[in-house]
């Protein structure tokens, strides 16, 4: 058999990196090897993400600096995935007469046979079919771990929800989940591997085991993979509100591996819009979570999502979002502005909030949070907390970076050695963005 040398190019988020390090196991368990230049490879692929604004032109511009080597190269294989090639099917080859190969969200495993086929019949590809009653999802292994302690594993993928601005159920198909045993066994080999921290991925993990019916849902999963021998910390992502459960609540407070964060989008603080963009969940019953969660594991990080300028958003609507980040105090958001993607419902909708008006609200929000943020980073400042050490600090200096529980980053002097460990380090000063600290003696730290 060939041995090809390939070359990945990743966009978008945690869910697609991670998929990038599933067909790279893939490609590798066919013989082929990763290189770090895409001028050495035999094999290009790009695996997109439709989330943003302008995604497809983005891409397109992006394959385009790959023609040249192509046309030096006409072996070469240059291949498109993920969201981007989802939605666009065959219209790559006519937008893009130059790419061999395109595959889609549910046939990444059948990539490496594809490359075969580009190669031996000298034919273009194109594999992006989608079934709406997908079965369990299998075989979904990613790498074993480069030299980080922290990894990622998927539970689930695809979303049945539909809300009015997203584009995932289009490109990602509908909601299915991964055999538990399964994901124990991932994890357990990640462990013996020397991970000490995993993230459960999903875009709605809250539904984890709906579909196709499994033996347990996402609490008990989290129980599940709590009793691998060796795992140190659980995180997940992303819990959609009207699917957090008390269940989910009380792991917070009886799990002692699943970390003091939650990522929970609000996307608004106006019950019209949240009604608009079919969240169906109210402010009030989000802001009962909180209180759940406040109760259950006092201390635990809050992080969200906020979309500003959705159509017919008014001030008072804005204004209701400002509140809730108050109410809240998150310890971090990301904030976009509205934009339309072709093919959602709210792409139809009318009343668009003017670009300005958009940004003067993005800015404002931005502001206002940035207060936040810092106000509940200086809450930690003559602390003591664990800190999972991850490698060098960016910041330089012979200091290492690594995160709390809560999921913030500290800088501290530190040695490279200790890697994968956690060390108690007092918090002396706090930024937007992290934290710097001093290792202290062990056993001083709280829990
Ligand atoms: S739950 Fe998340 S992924 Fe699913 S449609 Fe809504 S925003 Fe998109």
């Amino acid at each position: 058999m060939e041995s090809l040398r390939f070359y990945i190019q990743t966009f978008g988020c945690q869910m697609n990196d991670h998929d990038s390090e599933v067909l790279a196991r893939l490609l590798e368990e066919d013989g082929h090897l990763e290189v770090a230049d895409p001028a050495e490879a035999d094999v290009i692929l790009l695996n997109t993400c439709a989330i943003r604004e302008k995604a497809e032109q983005k891409v397109y511009s992006e394959l385009g600096r790959y023609r040249p080597l192509k046309e030096r190269r006409p072996d070469l294989v240059l291949g498109l995935g993920g969201c981007v090639a989802q939605g666009e099917g065959r219209n790559v080859l006519r937008r893009a007469p130059y790419v061999d190969l395109v595959f889609g969200t549910q046939t990444v495993h059948e990539v490496p046979a594809l490359i075969r086929e580009v190669r031996s019949r000298r034919r273009r590809v194109v594999s992006t079919r989608m079934t709406h009653d997908p079965g369990p999802m299998t075989g979904f292994y990613s790498r074993a771990r480069g030299r980080s302690p922290r990894a990622y594993v998927t539970v689930m993928q695809g979303c049945d929800n539909y809300c009015a601005y997203c584009v995932v159920p289009y490109v990602r198909g509908r909601e299915r989940s991964r055999p538990a045993a399964e994901i124990v066994a991932e994890v357990e080999r990640l462990v013996a591997d020397g991970v000490v921290e995993v993230t459960l991925l999903g875009q709605n993990v809250n539904s984890y085991g709906r579909r196709p019916p499994g033996d347990v849902d996402f609490p008990a999963l989290l129980r599940r993979v709590a009793e691998v021998d060796g795992l140190g910390r659980i995180r997940f992502t992303t819990s959609h509100p009207k699917d957090l459960s008390g269940a989910l609540v009380r792991a917070f407070a009886e799990i002692p591996a699943v970390m003091p964060h939650l990522h929970l989008p609000i996307q608004s603080g106006s019950d019209r819009i949240l009604g608009a963009m079919g969240r169906r969940y109210t402010v009030e019953r989000y802001l009962g979570l909180v209180h759940a969660l406040r109760s259950a594991r006092p201390g635990i990080a809050l992080t969200s999502d906020v979309i500003v300028g959705f159509p017919g958003e008014t001030d008072a609507d804005f204004e209701a979002t400002l509140d809730v980040l108050d109410t809240v105090g998150y310890d971090g958001l990301f904030s976009f502005k509205f934009s339309p993607r072709p093919g959602t419902a709210a792409a139809g909708l009318p009343d668009p909030v003017p670009e300005p008006v958009k940004e003067e609200r993005l800015a404002r929000l931005q502001a206002r949070q940035q207060g936040h943020t810092l106000a509940r980073n200086r809450a930690l400042e003559g602390r003591v907390r664990p800190v999972l050490v991850e490698g060098p600090s960016r910041a330089g200096g012979g200091q290492v970076a690594g995160r709390t529980p809560e999921n913030k980053i500290v800088n501290f002097q530190g040695d490279p050695a200790w890697v994968g460990r956690e060390v108690n380090v007092r918090i002396v000063a706090a930024a937007v963005n992290s934290l710097r600290g001093e290792a202290v003696d062990a056993g001083e730290a709280a829990a």
